[in-house]
């Protein structure tokens, strides 16, 4: 048997604090109840950039983490997701889990499902609930933004292959700080001497540099950004908010709907598979704020939202939140701005921002 034929493996990044962060601890509770159904242990591998302090590990080892991994390279620094791809499928080689928890955290969603992709491993994102079932293992997932519930079983006897958990945060309590650490007392630290030489990854493309059309503003240096979701309904929609934009002097951002159906090109897109930006003003319409959306917003100065959900996540972290139809709104900014252009005696009448 070797040494990491644990049933469970945690892999979340290290993080920078003293202490683990809430997310992962909720992943360690939830590996750690799986592993106990399976009658073993869980590993624990924390990703890092650099050092890792003496601390964090102790406090690993304070909630019940044994045996630990820290896998340390400057790789690990970069939001490109490949490296972390590359580590743990170079550690799935030592051992032979039969789940792969992985804590939410700012890259996992990138590299989770592309790890799954590679391996052709079983992947379920936004876990609610795992359950070990005798050579299997019941998930349940959110669907429809939380508004549904999916329950999958999956059967992980045959060629053991670990089923990859991607678990949303909140859904679990933290485990209990012991304090007693592990009987095995076993802290390994993996060096990554170079970045790893990774292969093509499944379903990724060579990248090419997209430049914008002339005429239109780049998204990163525009100072306002119109940005459209699903919520503007049709090509037609999004093209009124295409052609606001140009009135009004201001780059067309777009959600990953837009872009998956056809509405936006993938150069519009804004999140974690899409571009950073960091206007003054983003005005968002129809999206609904899906985190992957949101970490492409974070440098924004004031979020502006029109959504006709007033639970919509992007609520809660918009300076200004409309409860409106953004396609109405949209139609009468366009129909305005091309009053203004035309019976205005120019365009530089019309307030820009920046
Ligand atoms: C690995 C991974 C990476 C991803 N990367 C990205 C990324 O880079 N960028 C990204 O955007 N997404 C990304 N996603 C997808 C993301 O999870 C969401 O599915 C996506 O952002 C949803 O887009 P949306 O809000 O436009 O659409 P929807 O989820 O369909 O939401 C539409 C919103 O519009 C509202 N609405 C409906 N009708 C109207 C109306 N008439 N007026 C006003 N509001 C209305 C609804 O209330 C809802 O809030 C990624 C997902 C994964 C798994």
């Amino acid at each position: 048997m070797s040494e990491w034929d644990e049933p469970v493996w945690l892999v979340t990044d290290a993080g920078d604090g003293p202490e683990p962060g809430r997310a992962p601890l909720e992943g360690l509770a939830q590996a750690q109840a799986l592993a106990r159904a399976w009658g073993g242990g869980v590993r624990v591998i924390l990703l890092a950039a650099g050092d890792v302090r003496a601390t964090l590990v102790e406090a690993w080892r304070a909630f019940g983490a044994d045996p630990l991994a820290v896998v340390r390279g400057p790789a690990l620094a970069s939001p490109e997701v490949r490296a972390r791809v590359e580590v743990v499928e170079t550690l799935l080689g030592r051992g032979r889990p039969l789940a792969l928890v992985v804590s939410s955290c700012e890259y996992a969603e990138a590299w989770a499902p592309r790890l799954a992709a590679r391996r052709r491993l079983p992947a379920v994102t936004r876990c609610v609930e795992a359950v070990a079932l005798p050579g299997g293992l019941r998930v349940r997932r959110e669907v429809c933004r939380g508004k549904a519930h999916l329950s999958l079983d999956f059967d992980l006897t045959g060629d053991r292959v670990p089923a990859v958990l991607l678990l949303e945060p909140g859904s679990w309590a933290v485990p209990a700080r012991t304090g007693e650490l592990g009987a095995r007392g076993t802290v390994e630290t993996i060096h990554l001497s170079a970045a790893p030489d990774v292969g093509p990854v499944t379903g990724v493309g060579r990248v090419r540099r997209i430049l914008p059309n002339p005429g239109e503003i780049d998204l990163e240096d525009a100072h306002l950004v119109l940005g459209g979701g699903g919520g503007l309904g049709s090509p037609k929609g999004f093209a009124a908010l295409r052609e606001t934009a140009r009135e009004l002097g201001a780059a067309v951002g777009a959600s990953r709907i837009a872009v998956d159906r056809g509405w936006a090109r993938p150069e519009e897109q804004v999140g974690l598979t899409g571009r950073q930006i960091s206007p003054r003003v983003y005005v968002a319409f129809g999206i609904s704020g899906a985190r992957e959306h949101l970490s492409g917003v974070a440098e924004v100065e004031h979020l502006v939202a029109v959504n006709l959900d007033p639970r919509a996540p992007i609520a809660g972290v918009s300076r200004l939140f409309a409860v409106a139809d953004a396609q109405a709104v949209v139609r009468a900014l366009a129909a305005e701005a091309r009053r203004r252009v035309r019976g205005a005696a120019g365009a530089d009448r019309l307030s820009r921002v920046g």
